[in-house]
């Protein structure tokens, strides 16, 4: 049960969705012809010690290959995730290229680009989270002696709090071209306050800012998501809130932003991974409810105008 002022751990609630992602994340890297290359992931899969989420034990699953329904969500899970991280590379490497010295990466969890992307000198990437998970994760990257070309400056607090103040006094600067990532992050919050969260993004934005996201359509069917707790022990729809209620891609178009967008499936085709996002089947007779997830689902690069 999410409440308005909820934490978390990395093993709990929404702090379990980082593994999750990471473990997403691992399982491509690990698979032949990945798209991408994260060995942290897997690293942080292990610390957190929940054994039925390593990537071994999901590959020996799917070896066995006697449950369609976890080999979906396996199936889901990898691909989703590598059709993200791709794409998000990109235009993180992109915007830092064009001038973005300053990345604001919202909701970080697990994600390790400032350890993975080559940033150029002088650039500060900030990740924001929750004090909890910030830690896990830092305890990890002391393990490894993580290196990186960026200085990395990690903010704990509470993005439906005032998290700009936070930011600001660990040293961003809101005058400056900015990258920001909210990656797997508007769904776990209310309507409400993804609206905040994006008019605050604004307010420390100037122009050539870009602003990085995914975000379910009105279209996205969280029933069907289900299978997703059967296998990884998530209840995706009891953490999400007000899915595909809040346009924002629209409400940036109106609020000084330019936005262009793919749905995950039309990334994963260009990719040359067509067709491997399907939904739970269906009984239903009607054509149009068998639509899959990756369809449902928009990565949105917006710049500033
Ligand atoms: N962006 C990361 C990635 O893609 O690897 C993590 C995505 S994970 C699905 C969701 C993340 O959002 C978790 O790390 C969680 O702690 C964070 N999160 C959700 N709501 C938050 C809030 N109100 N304040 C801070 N972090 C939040």
């Amino acid at each position: 049960m999410r409440t308005k002022d909820d934490q978390w751990s990395i093993t709990d609630s929404v702090g379990r969705t980082a593994l999750l992602v990471a473990l997403g994340r691992a399982l491509e890297t690990r698979s032949d012809s990945a798209l991408i290359s994260d060995p942290f992931a897997a690293q942080f899969v292990a610390d957190s010690g929940e054994t039925d989420l390593a990537p071994e034990h999901i590959e020996a699953l799917l070896d066995a290959d006697d449950d369609p329904t976890l080999t979906r969500a396996i199936d889901l899970l990898r691909n989703m995730m590598a059709a993200r991280t791709q794409r998000i590379d990109a235009a993180l490497t992109t915007a830092n290229a064009h001038g973005c010295l300053q990345v604001a990466i919202l909701a970080s969890g697990l994600d390790a680009r400032a350890y993975r992307l080559p940033w150029r000198a002088g650039t500060t990437v900030f990740e924001i989270d929750q004090p909890a998970v910030l830690d896990f994760k830092n305890r990890t990257l002391e393990r490894l002696d993580a290196t990186t070309e960026a200085t990395r400056v990690t903010v704990a607090c509470d993005l439906r709090e005032d998290w700009l103040s936070a930011l600001t006094g660990a040293g961003f600067r809101s005058d400056r071209p900015t990258v920001w990532l909210c990656e797997g992050l508007l769904p776990y919050l209310t309507s409400a306050d993804q609206e905040r969260l994006l008019t605050t993004i604004g307010a420390a934005a100037p122009a050539d800012s870009v602003l990085v996201f995914d975000v379910p359509r009105a279209s996205f069917d969280l029933s069907r998501m289900d299978f997703q707790a059967q296998a990884f022990g998530v209840e995706i729809d009891e953490l999400m809130l007000d899915v595909g209620e809040f346009a924002a891609q629209d409400w940036l178009e109106n609020n000084g932003w330019t936005t262009d967008s793919d749905t995950i499936g039309a990334l994963l085709t260009s990719y040359g991974r067509s067709s491997v996002v399907f939904t739970e089947p269906t009984t239903d007779t009607d054509p149009q409810a068998a639509g899959t997830v990756g369809d449902a689902i928009d990565l949105v690069v917006a710049h500033r105008r």
